[in-house]
């Protein structure tokens, strides 16, 4: 094993659990890496009274102090930048480029927590003589969060810098099949000075998740996968009365429009399509081309050309991942659409274990098809022929996702009706992978996710605070009346 086997963290330790383990299997080589408990409930119990106990005081400490640990932690990140993306590449197959990015993106997302004074003061205000409300934003306790196997690092820095920083005290329960980086986080939260149980990792997968939604001493839980997974802690975790943010899966539409710049284009579109293997809720994997664009499908098939498993395109994350993908494109093809170019059956010489897909394009594909509807989560792109923009935007307004849209034009009276009229969370004009950054927050609309709150950048604080509500009268010359 190339990693030591992975253990829970609670209370500020390791801990050995006697719980049934998983192998964890690099998917780009098929090697052996670790191995991780299947905790259950017996184990989130522990994690819970940790993070119950360190709640009084973390709470209680003022927000400036609370960030002076998350300036450390984001040292400490650039400090071990690439130990860190070297974990990523291994236990979830991207390239090395997109790990180090994913990292990068972490100490973001850090940075973005340590500016969180500067956004959560309170409000006061005399409302009548000698009387005032305040207002101010307070943690909420004990929360969770569940995080999916695509960004092993970035994914569950959405969550933990903002809910601690905010004050609260959380369990981190990451995929089972990359949950190495998961240990490594707890390490340097240690190291950057996080009290014991402030921060704790459960490991495990379903009957952990239920419990997590059951337990009645969590008081949120934020969600990070697919969307039917989505629906089931959203469902569960709101009917045991706890607030959660449950994001799911997506189908991104490109919308290529003639006048479009051809390079940025093609360029553009590969990148969104096949990035990190296609294994972004941000990938956009259908194009809805208007018109006449040829030349720019050309382009983008030169473009896709130059992209090579093994090189410049990481492995997905499983063989049943390959399977799966394959076989949306081989129905596809029955079903009457044009495969461009063909990752099917790919191999990387020396890592024949490894799970790789290469870079697919397919044209005439209708919006009837699978692979036009559901979410391949390869890379893969299906081209669907519009003949307006309209027919474009109804095939888009059908989805039932929402996650990202984007635009490829040079006029900006189409780029706006564009930005008016998709049906998505998040935008991009000449722009295929709209991710907002901080400040701004991340959240899609429809079936991508549920709940009210983003789950990033300031709309977090909504998510991850109370408000209390103070009134305050000093004048008792005023006597009382009704409205004091
Ligand atoms: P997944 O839904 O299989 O797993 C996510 C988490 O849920 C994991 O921690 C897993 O252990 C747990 N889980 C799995 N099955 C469960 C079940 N039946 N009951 C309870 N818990 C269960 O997702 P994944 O395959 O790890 O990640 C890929 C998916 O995540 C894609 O659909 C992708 O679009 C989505 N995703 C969405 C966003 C977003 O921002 N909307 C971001 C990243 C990933």
């Amino acid at each position: 094993m190339l990693y030591p086997e992975v253990r829970n963290y609670v209370a500020g330790n390791f801990i050995n659990s006697s719980a049934e383990t998983l192998e964890i299997i690099s998917p780009l080589d098929g090697s052996l890496l670790s191995t991780v408990p299947l905790s259950g409930e017996t184990e989130l119990n522990e994690a819970v009274k940790a993070a119950q106990q360190a709640f009084p005081k973390w709470s209680a400490m003022p927000i400036k102090e609370r960030v002076q640990i998350f300036f450390r932690y984001k040292t400490l990140l650039e400090q071990n930048l690439e130990e860190l993306t070297e974990l990523v590449h291994r236990e979830n197959g991207k390239t090395l480029g997109e790990a180090r990015a994913e990292v990068e993106k972490a100490i973001e997302l850090t940075e973005f927590a340590c500016s969180l004074p500067q956004l959560v003061a309170g409000e006061i205000l005399e409302v009548s003589a000698g009387v005032e409300c305040r207002l101010e934003k307070k943690p909420i306790g004990v929360v969770a969060s569940i995080t999916p196997f695509n960004f092993p690092n970035m994914v569950p820095h959405w969550t933990i810098p903002n809910a601690l920083a905010l004050g609260n005290c959380m369990i981190l329960k990451p995929s089972e099949k990359v949950p190495i980086s998961a240990n490594r986080i707890a390490e340097l939260l240690t190291e950057a000075g996080l009290p014991a149980g402030v921060f704790n990792v459960v490991n495990g997968a379903q009957e952990l998740v239920e419990a997590i939604c059951d337990h009645p001493d969590i008081a949120a839980v934020s969600f990070v996968g697919s969307t039917n997974v989505a629906k089931i802690v959203y469902r569960r975790a709101t009917s045991n009365l706890k607030r959660c943010v449950a994001l799911g899966g997506a189908k991104n539409h490109i919308i290529v429009l003639p006048d479009a710049n051809i390079g940025l284009t093609a360029a553009g579109v590969a990148a969104s399509m096949s990035g990190c293997a296609g294994q972004r809720c941000m990938a956009g994997s259908a194009m809805l081309g208007v018109g006449p664009i040829d030349n720019i499908i050309e382009k983008i098939v030169e473009e896709a050309k130059k992209i090579i498993p093994g090189e410049n395109l990481g492995s997905v994350i499983s063989k049943e991942a390959k399977e799966r993908i394959e076989k949306y494109i081989s129905e596809a093809e029955k079903a009457g659409a044009k495969v461009l170019v063909d990752g099917r059956n790919a191999m990387v010489s020396g890592k024949e274990n490894g799970y790789y897909v290469g870079p697919t394009i397919i044209d005439f594909v209708t919006p009837d098809m699978a692979i036009a509807k559901e979410e391949v989560f390869g890379p893969v792109l299906a081209i669907i022929r519009a003949k307006t923009l309209d027919e474009a935007l109804q095939i888009e307004n059908k989805s039932e996702y929402g996650n990202a849209a984007s635009v490829f034009t040079q006029s900006g009276g189409l780029a706006r009706y564009v930005m008016e009229n998709a049906s998505a969370g998040m935008i991009g004009v000449n722009v295929g992978v709209p991710v907002p950054r901080e400040p701004f927050s991340f959240g899609g609309w429809n079936e991508s996710k549920f709940g009210t709150c983003d789950i990033t950048g300031k709309s977090s604080i909504e998510f991850w605070t109370q408000m209390k509500k103070t009134t305050t009268k000093w004048n008792p010359e005023a006597g009382i009346n009704w409205m004091s």
